[in-house]
């Protein structure tokens, strides 16, 4: 029986589940000396999959298309298809229809109650279940689902960060259905992934401006595809996550009260060895965790996940999980779905599961790729060459824009991804650098040089269109058996796609998805609106592009960069270029907040100015708040686990030496001694500065808590208080490998690591 390690102590510990009453007198170290002698003893859970065909059970649990079928009228049903192809509403006396046909599928399929399920502003989902009785006759129950109930629920939510949108007198929250996620059976409750919204209607969640971002590149792209091809009618974008992760065994974690309150290693000495070999990346599965993946796997079968790769990541104890891509809405619920269910599985196989970014110092991080791309209703990967001149061109269309729409925002795209968890990580020689850049391979670096040379900003001969042809139409080959790939760069073309790999692995995708589709789609208005004008003036419309091409090719330069992402050079050479490259929360989110983002948000219809000033609270918030908790955790440990333990071994030596005066004769004494009295010097100095540090940091946290400002604040926690975090550990660590391994009260990091 595991005990969270705060529990540890003389406490009786009642549990109606397991009568017996168990009086615990462990101390921390004799903890740690047992939860390791825990895991010795661990065997892999055993586990049994649902069909050895994932086929045969894939989206059991999903209220999809076949079974919308099978369970609604005709009309029912084309009235959800409508919503979801066209975005029309469906009417109370439909949405009553599909209720009832939800209904019967989910009372047949197990489930009792149904929930609303949203994305608020924290780090995870929400959901409040309801049982679908309701008073029947004769003083029975029956179980009711209606329309209403369906589309629209007002959950007592005013506990959600808001970010001063919604006043406690005006509290209500509304969660309405998005009928383009289906609905799915999560243990025995029907769940609708819904949109959070306030009484004025405005976004209090991440799907919301994320639905609208969605439509807006929808908007945007088609028009621009329709220069090239008049049967795409809509564009959709799409997001493949890869999902990375820790895997800590249950009972060091519960040993680790950081790691429970905070999600990371707060103090810890590195380990002798950790990755330095590379023998963990892509190596052999251990058993245990094998048992652990192939049961979440099997779970996301039945929830229609397409879970597909799964492998050992770089540092030890770290994995990683992707699937294959799909539409951006519907694989952001899925990935927010997956980082919930893994939670729970862990726990059947005795692991705790790690999302923060950065849990071990010293060891590599971990991180989400958002790969993404554009694809229209007529199949065409617009991120994808295609066989002649003119689909290459549409295809060089939107990656050309896409590259100045990340050179135009590199601070949104930034801030889109910067939090307390990312700070420890970006840029750490493991993960991009904060510096955005856009990394291309050299074959489409090399077709874009070409067409910067080849276009000329007059009338080009016949002789040089059909050379432009020709070249452009060459890419094809080159690019798919090109395997160029830059593992350093944050936003890297990856054939067929691009990948946002500086994204954090806690993180919900939509924050990325949010501005990447809004200044993707800003973008190409701009470029549309600049190609009518040639037109206007007497331009034919191929030239009218590549003219548009070109000068973005030539403005968006500075961002491209095929280069070493993790090199001190490219730090001088991004700032000659005149890059942005910001390292701190608070700063990075600012972006955020100039006129600018907030005009184009507002334009796109993205998000409200009250919106986007929400939600830029909320992340101050959230950063004051994770670096407040993590200090306080700091300095309770620091106090009183470490400190004790440092008086104690402390003491033995002084005993030892004493003992020693008792024996030895005064000259001999003083030979023997010294290494022993300087190892009791060195052990009062680290608890001095510890003491001295943890103080100080105190003050500055009551400095901090005093200012009034938001942004001040956040950047008074990042300035003077986080750095103690650092400096008091400094002291902790050197006292970890000083101190006798057998009172050392927290697992250490080769435990944590290796031991499973
Ligand atoms: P890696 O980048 O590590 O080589 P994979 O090749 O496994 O990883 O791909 C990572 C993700 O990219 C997967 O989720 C995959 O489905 C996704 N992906 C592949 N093609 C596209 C595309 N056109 N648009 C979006 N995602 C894609
Ligand atoms: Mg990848």
């Amino acid at each position: 029986m595991i005990t969270p390690c705060f529990l540890i102590g003389a406490i009786k510990y009642y549990s109606i589940f397991e009568p017996e009453i168990t009086l615990t007198f462990l101390t921390m170290a004799q903890f740690r000396l047992k939860a390791l002698d825990e895991v010795l003893n661990r065997r892999p859970e055993p586990f049994v999959r649902e069909d050895n065909l994932v086929s045969n059970y894939y989206g059991r649990l999903v209220f999809d298309q076949e079974k919308m079928k099978k369970y609604l009228s005709a009309d029912a049903f084309n009235a959800v298809m409508d919503a979801i192809n066209n975005g029309t509403t469906i009417d109370r006396k439909m949405a009553d229809q599909i209720a009832q046909g939800m209904k019967s599928w989910a009372l047949e399929n197990g489930a009792t109650h149904y929930t609303h399920w949203f994305h608020p502003l924290t780090d995870s989902t929400a959901e409040k279940h309801d049982a679908f009785i309701t008073h029947g006759e004769k003083g029975k129950v029956v179980e009711a689902f209606s329309g209403t109930v369906l589309a629209q629920q007002e959950p007592d939510a005013s506990s959600f960060p808001s970010g001063g949108i919604r006043q406690t007198f005006e509290a209500r929250g509304y969660t309405a259905w998005d009928p383009t996620s289906p609905a799915f059976i999560s243990e025995t409750t029907l769940t609708i992934p819904t949109v959070f919204i306030s009484y004025t209607g405005e976004a209090l969640d991440y799907k919301t401006p994320l639905l609208r971002a969605l439509s807006a590149v929808d908007k945007a792209a088609t028009e621009v595809c329709q220069y090239f091809d008049k049967n795409v009618t809509s564009v959709q974008a799409n997001l493949g996550w890869e999902q990375e992760y820790f895997l800590i065994d249950e009972a060091l974690y519960m040993a680790r009260p950081d790691l429970i309150l905070t999600g990371r290693t707060l103090m810890g000495h590195s380990s002798s060895k950790d990755q330095q070999l590379d023998d963990h990346y892509f190596s052999s599965i251990p058993t245990r965790v094998n048992r652990f993946m192939q049961d979440v796997e099997n779970e996301a079968y039945k929830l229609g996940i397409p879970v597909k790769t799964r492998h050992n990541e770089v540092a030890p104890n770290q994995f990683e999980l992707a699937p294959i891509y799909e539409e951006a809405n519907l694989a952001n619920d899925h990935n927010q779905l997956i980082m919930d269910i893994m939670q729970k599985i862990a726990r059947r196989h005795k692991f705790r599961i790690l999302y923060h970014e950065k849990p071990f110092a010293g060891v590599n991080g971990s991180g989400k790729h958002n790969n993404w791309s554009l694809s229209t209703n007529n199949g065409i990967n617009l991120y994808s060459p295609g066989k002649n001149p003119k689909s290459n061109l549409l295809f060089l269309t939107f990656v050309i824009n896409t590259i100045q729409a990340v050179f135009d925002n590199q601070d949104l795209l930034r801030a889109s991804i910067y939090h307390a968890g990312n700070q420890h990580r970006l840029g750490a020689n493991e993960a991009p650098p904060s510096i955005l850049s856009v990394f291309l391979g050299t074959e489409i670096s090399n077709m874009l040089d070409l067409m910067e040379e080849s276009v000329v900003d007059r009338k080009m001969t016949p002789d040089e269109k059909t050379a432009l042809k020709l070249n452009i139409g060459r890419i094809p080959e080159i690019i798919l058996d090109s395997t160029d790939r830059n593992r350093t760069s944050p936003f890297a073309f990856t054939g067929n796609r691009f990948e946002f790999r500086a994204v954090g692995s806690s993180a919900n995708c939509a924050s990325a998805l949010i501005v990447l589709n809004t200044v993707v789609a800003n973008q190409l208005i701009k470029f549309k609106n600049e190609v009518e004008a040639l037109i206007e003036k007497g331009t034919k419309k191929d030239e009218a592009i590549f003219q548009v091409l070109k000068n973005l090719i030539i403005k968006s330069k500075p961002i491209r960069f095929n280069g070493d992402g993790y090199s001190a050079d490219w730090v001088k050479e991004a700032a000659k270029r005149g890059l942005s490259n910001v390292n701190n929360v608070p700063e990075a989110i600012s972006a955020y907040t100039r006129p600018e983002a907030g005009k184009m948000f507002e334009e796109l219809g993205v998000l409200t100015a009250s919106e986007l000033h929400g939600r830029v609270e909320v992340e101050y918030e959230k950063f004051i708040k994770k670096i407040q908790i993590e200090s306080r955790v700091l300095a309770d440990l620091a106090i009183n686990h470490i400190v004790p333990t440092a008086v104690q071994y402390q003491t033995l030596l002084l005993q030892n030496v004493k003992n020693m005066k008792d024996v030895f004769a005064d000259d001999e004494f003083e030979q023997l001694a010294g290494a022993r009295k300087d190892l009791i010097r060195e052990i009062s100095g680290h608890i001095s500065s510890i003491k001295a540090k943890r103080k100080d940091m105190i003050e500055a946290r009551k400095k901090a808590n005093i200012i009034e400002d938001i942004v001040e604040k956040a950047k008074a926690y990042d300035e003077t208080v986080l750095p103690f975090l650092a400096d008091i550990r400094y002291h902790i660590d050197k006292l970890e490998l000083i101190v006798d391994n057998e009172l050392w009260p927290l697992p250490k990091y080769r435990e944590l690591l290796f031991v499973r």
